[in-house]
């Protein structure tokens, strides 16, 4: 897997995204890269899970925090 796509860049708006506060265009160029990414794929899909769990006051959000975890330090290590 190739590892220089822009990760770094899509990995902080990745976190905007989830919030809902990403502009169009910027959701646009982001949705691309998550078709044909799958680290980004997976920390948005992780990133997202752990915000839905902490919305709902779950109190039990360990394991999607766990998975966040994985996929900033695999970014951070360059996989
Ligand atoms: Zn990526």
């Amino acid at each position: 897997m190739k590892t220089d796509e822009g990760c770094s860049a899509f990995f902080e708006i990745i976190s905007d995204w989830t919030d809902g506060e990403l502009p169009a265009a910027s959701e646009k160029t982001l949705l691309e890269h998550l078709d044909r990414c799958a680290s980004c794929r997976r920390y948005a899909e992780s990133l997202r899970a752990l915000k839905k769990c902490l919305a709902s006051g779950c109190g039990e959000c360990s394991e999607a925090a766990a998975l966040v975890d994985e996929c900033v330090r695999k970014f951070l290590s360059g996989k």
